[in-house]
């Protein structure tokens, strides 16, 4: 099924282009959380990052990589956050993998940190030992 994403590639929908090669699409966010805040999708419509394949994922952070730096050269921002939602609990409304690029200034209060939470010992080593059972 078409996400809002694969009509931007077909030409369905406009969009504000950065970039583009065999395997990934970047582009302006229409409702950016920051000036300059630009999305980098995958060009086949994978729902989540479990479901990208491992050279498609390889294809989309070389372009993370390289339009953040594009975005650093031309915005002069402090810093930049790397985000990927997956699940609409994780707040991704768009069902079609992507990464966002959100130049960062001081002060901006752009993004908010999460509140750090606490620790046990016990239960960290508990659910690492889930986690790697499963890998
Ligand atoms: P997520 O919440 O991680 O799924 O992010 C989806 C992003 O897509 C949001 O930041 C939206 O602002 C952005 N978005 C949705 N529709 C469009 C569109 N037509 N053009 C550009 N960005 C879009």
């Amino acid at each position: 099924m078409d996400t809002i994403f694969t009509r931007i590639i077909k030409g369905e929908i406009s969009c504000v282009r950065v970039y583009e090669d065999e395997h990934t699409f970047a582009f302006m966010d229409i409702a950016p959380a920051a000036r300059g805040h630009t999305l980098v999708i995958s060009k086949e419509p994978y729902p989540q990052l479990t479901d990208v394949p491992a050279d498609v994922l390889a294809a989309v952070a070389q372009t993370t990589k390289r339009v953040a730096q594009a975005i650093v050269l031309a915005l002069h921002p402090d810093g930049f956050n790397i985000v990927q939602n997956n699940g609409s609990a994780a707040g991704q409304t768009v069902f079609h993998y992507h990464v966002h690029i959100i130049p960062r200034w001081q002060g901006d209060n752009a993004l908010q940190h999460w509140p750090p939470g606490s620790s046990d010992a016990a239960e960290l080593q508990e659910l690492a030992d889930q986690i790697r059972a499963q890998l």
